[in-house]
Parts: structure tokens; sequence; C-alpha cells
């Protein structure tokens, strides 16, 4: 068992971000050390985000179809209930699958694990205190991929019992009968659906006059905003909380409007508190190297990626930019082929947004609000799923697809989609964008029938010349 390491890069933290820059930096031959402080590869995403948050919202879905959707479809089955357990198991199993699939693609690319916290010494020098002592890894290079954790509310404390944060959500031991979502963003919209399906007396709160957090189209967010409460979810807009105490075996969620006046309190059992999160670089000795933090508690880079200290480089949630498991691993993809003297290019234009509810939405590119703040003129297309063959055959005819483009170029600016398979059909506007295409090159391409994917070529049709065809 050896104490020190050499190393090309050593890569802090083992998140979608860090493990694929650890992966692709050994792919292009440098020797790389991978430093993980949790017992599990994967980091956020794989052990306590999208992936146990996917396993939940799509099993709850299909217990939901099947309890409320399948007899009008003809699908007869006697009672249909759910086993809470199971269901977690199953997440569970989802998520060893996936972390332990880490484990197995650093062995085939010979990238060494170095289990502890990693803190930076100097810039050629990372301790990494673990279990089995202090370990220390030279290195040419150092990727900094610490990810994010939760924003605390001020004053109030987790126990993951009642008063939780998505974590606690992911593993609660029953559905509980009455659940408030502190801020009806990605997480509130997503976890806060789990519950609702299962039985659960669900209402979001939310500061905002909109749900769905940052970056979300305006319309979009109104027609996610009429779907979900037809499904039972409430809301409480434009309202802010005030307190969260535990009160009686219950939690009393003090709240007023967010322009002040009246209070009110409300009871439940279980409070989800998702407001966001914040970058996570504790114990990382920034301070040793002369690393200062931004205002919001991000790693300052510039676009190859790197900090102000020569050789020491950062990516995904600990930096700007959207907190997504795809754009940190893409960044450390072309962090790591910078590192290695080829050209970085990262278009942050070009990075989709999907809310997992049912339906999906999925966006990528400006919002008609950005474009109208920029004063920029645009031509808007726009297919109803109630005029797509496919959706209306398969029963899901809500929701719309709609494609924002140049008023003189065509190009696409902006794809905003909320309806079946929407955070699948996404990919293809993006691929689009990246591209630079305009709305008549997509509504030009050959497109599968019956599919719900025609839906949005027939919006690229309406923004090019203003007729689709089948609407
Ligand atoms: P992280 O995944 O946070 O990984 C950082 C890793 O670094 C962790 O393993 C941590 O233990 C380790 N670490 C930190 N400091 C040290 C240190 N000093 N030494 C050693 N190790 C250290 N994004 C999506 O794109 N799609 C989704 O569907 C989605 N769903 C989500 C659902 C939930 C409930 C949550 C909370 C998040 C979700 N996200 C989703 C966001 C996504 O998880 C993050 O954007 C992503 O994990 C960021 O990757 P990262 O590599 O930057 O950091
Ligand atoms: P978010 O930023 O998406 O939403 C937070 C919401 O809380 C916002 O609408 C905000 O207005 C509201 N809010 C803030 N303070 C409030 C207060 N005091 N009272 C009431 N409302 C308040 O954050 P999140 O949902 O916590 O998610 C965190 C991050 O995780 C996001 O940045 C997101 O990118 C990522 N994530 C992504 C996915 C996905 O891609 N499907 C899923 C889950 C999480």
């Amino acid at each position: 068992y050896a104490t020190t390491h050499e190393a090309d890069l050593v890569v802090i933290g083992s998140g979608p971000g860090g493990y694929v820059a650890a992966i692709k930096a050994a792919q292009l031959g440098m020797k790389t050390v991978s430093v993980e402080k949790d017992p599990t590869l994967g980091g956020t995403c794989l052990n306590v985000g999208c992936i146990p948050s996917k396993a939940l919202l799509h099993n709850t879905h299909l217990y939901h179809q099947a309890k409320h959707d399948f007899a009008n479809r003809g699908i007869e089955t006697g009672p249909v209930n759910f086993n809470f357990n199971k269901m977690m198991e199953y997440k569970v199993n989802a998520v060893k699958a996936l972390t332990g699939g880490i484990g197995m693609l650093f062995k085939k690319n010979k990238v060494q694990l170095v289990r502890g916290v990693g803190t930076i010494i100097d810039p050629k020098k990372v301790q990494v205190k673990g279990e089995k002592g202090i370990e220390t890894i030279n290195t040419k290079n150092i990727l900094i991929a610490t990810g994010s954790e939760v924003t605390p509310f001020p004053g109030v404390a987790f126990d993951e019992e009642q008063i939780i944060t998505s974590t606690g959500a992911l593993s609660l031991k029953a559905v509980p009968k009455k659940m408030l979502v502190i801020g009806a963003g990605v997480i509130g919209l997503e976890l806060g659906s789990v519950y609702q399906r299962l039985g659960a007396e669900v209402t979001a709160i939310e500061f905002l006059g909109s749900i769905g957090g940052v970056g979300i189209d305006g319309e979009v967010a109104k027609t996610l905003h009429k779907i979900l409460s037809k499904q039972g979810m409430n809301f409480k807009l434009n309202t802010k909380v005030t307190s969260v105490k535990k009160e009686g075996g219950s939690v009393k969620v003090e709240v007023e409007p967010s322009k002040g006046g009246t209070k009110e309190t409300l009871t439940c059992d279980v409070v989800l508190i998702s407001i966001g999160r914040r970058p996570y670089t504790t114990d990382l000795g920034l301070k040793n190297v002369g690393i200062a933090l931004d205002d919001k508690g991000r790693v300052p880079v510039n676009n190859r990626f790197q900090t102000t200290v020569p050789g020491i480089y950062a990516i995904g949630d600990c930096i700007h930019g959207p907190m997504l498991a795809h754009k940190a691993e893409d960044e450390g993809i072309v962090c790591v082929e910078g590192i290695k003297g080829m050209p970085v290019h990262f278009n942050y234009d070009a990075i989709p947004s999907v809310i997992y509810t049912t339906p999906e939405v999925g966006w990528v590119g400006k919002s008609e609000e950005d474009l109208k703040k920029e004063g920029r003129a645009y031509k808007v297309g726009k297919f109803p799923y109630l005029a797509n063959s496919r959706a209306k055959t398969n029963g899901e005819p809500d929701g719309f697809v709609k494609v924002l483009s140049d008023k003189t170029t065509d190009v696409i600016l902006g794809t905003h989609i909320i309806g079946p398979g929407g955070g699948e059909l996404i990919n293809e506007a993006v691929l689009a964008q990246e591209y630079g295409a305009a709305a008549e090159d997509v509504a030009r391409v050959c497109h599968a029938h019956p599919t719900c994917a025609e839906a949005l070529r027939e919006a690229n049709l309406a923004a090019y010349c203003g007729k689709p065809i089948n609407f």
C-alpha cells in the first residue's frame, strides 16, 4: 500500500464531471488519479440525484398509470397497489449498478482511485485523508470537480425525516400524508410528483409567480402549472416561507405573500426544502494556492477551465453555468483535451434542460422572455401534441413544441417542449442548434411516422414558413 503516488492529473471528485474527465484523461495517455471522499463513486448525480430520482419517477409513473389509466385502455388488472419498500429497493439497485459500473470503467481505463478527502497543498501536490491514513499525490495538473450541496434554509435544521432535502426525499421510510415542498423548481416538481402519485397531498410553495426554476419558457411554465395542478399537485405561488418548526409530531410552516401581507400557518408531516444548490469546496485547500471564490461561492475559471493558478482546473457544479450532469461531463472532456493542447470549445447556448415530470419538459437555447429582453426579432413556430398522430393515438395529447428562430436568418435560437418523450426529443433540437441549423433545415429532414418527433418537425415548419401541415 503506497502512501505517495505520482500522476499527470489528479481529479478531485468522482461525480459525472470528475469521473468522465478522469476516464478521458487516461484514454489520452495521462497517468490519472481520481480522489473521492464518499464510499461510492458517481457523486450527487448517481447517488442522490439524477439516477435515484428517475428510478422513483419512472416507477411511480407506471403505478399511477396502472391505477388510473389502464382501465380506459381496456387493460383489466384487479386492484393495483404499491409496495414502497420494494420501490425503494429497486432504486437502491439501480444506483448500485451504476456506481459500481464506474469502478469497472476506472479499472478498464487504468484510472487509479484514491479514497478520502482531497486537499490541495500546493499546485503540484494533493493530500488525501482517508480511512487508511494520509496519502500524497505529486502531480503535474489538478482538476477540481467537487460539485455542489443543498442550499440550506436560514435557521432550519434538516433531520432528513420530517424536514428534508432531496437526499431525504429519495429515502423516506413511508409516504407522507401531507407534504409541503418549498421551492417549485426542478427538484420540487420532480420529487413532489413522486409523492403525489403515491397518494400524498402535496403543496409546493414558490417565491416567484411561476414554476420550473431558471431558464424555463414562460408559456411552458404556465402549461406545466396547469397540467400538474390537474394531476392534483397544489401550488402557492408568490409566497415566501418565514419559518419552519417541528411541533407535536408535525411540521408547521409559516408563509406570507412574497411582497408581504397576512401570514398563514400550514401543517404537514414532511417538508421538502428545494430552493437550489450551492458549490461545494469545503476542505479543498483553495486558500493554500490563493484561489478566491466568486460572490456565489464558485471557483472562477476562464474558457479553458483554468483557474488563476497554472495547472489547476475546475469544472461542473462548482463553477459557473447550470448545475447539470451532462454540462459537467462535457466540460470534463473538453477540459482534459485542453490540458493535452487540443482545442476547447463549449457552447453554453446548446445545453439541454429537462424536467422529468409527466409530461416531460425539455428546452434548449433562449426562451421568449430571454429574446424579448435582448430585443432580438424572432419568429415563433408552435405545434400542439393534440395534432400529432402518435401522441393522440397513445392518449397523451397534452403539451406542445415551440421553436424560436431568428426573424431574418431563420437560425434556431431556442426550442421548448412540453409533452410525451420531451426529454428524449429535446436532443434532436440540441443537435440542430449546435450545428447552427435554421428552422427550415429541420423542417426538411425526413422524420419517421407516426412519432412524437414529428411535432418538432412541424413546429420548425411553422417557424420557417408560418404554416404547419397537420394543424
Ligand atoms: P457532483 O456530482 O456533486 O460530484 C462531486 C463529487 O466530489 C462528490 O462525489 C463528492 O463526494 C466529491 N468531493 C467533493 N469534495 C471532495 C474532496 N475534497 N475530496 C474528495 N472528494 C470530494 N442533473 C441532470 O443533468 N439531470 C437530472 O436529472 C438531475 N437530477 C438531479 C436530481 C437531484 C435530486 C439532484 C440533487 C441533482 C440532480 N441533478 C441532475 C444535478 C446533478 O446531480 C449535478 O449537476 C451533477 O451531479 C454535478 O456533477 P459534478 O461532477 O460537478 O459534481
Ligand atoms: P431550482 O433553482 O431549480 O429551484 C429552486 C426554486 O425555489 C426556484 O423556483 C426559486 O424561485 C425557489 N425559491 C428559492 N428560495 C425560495 C424561498 N425562500 N421560498 C420559496 N421558494 C424559493 O433548484 P432545485 O430544484 O433545488 O434544484 C437544484 C439544482 O439541481 C438545480 O440547479 C438543477 O439544475 C439541478 N437538478 C436538475 C434536475 C434535472 O435536470 N432534471 C433535477 C433535479 C435537480
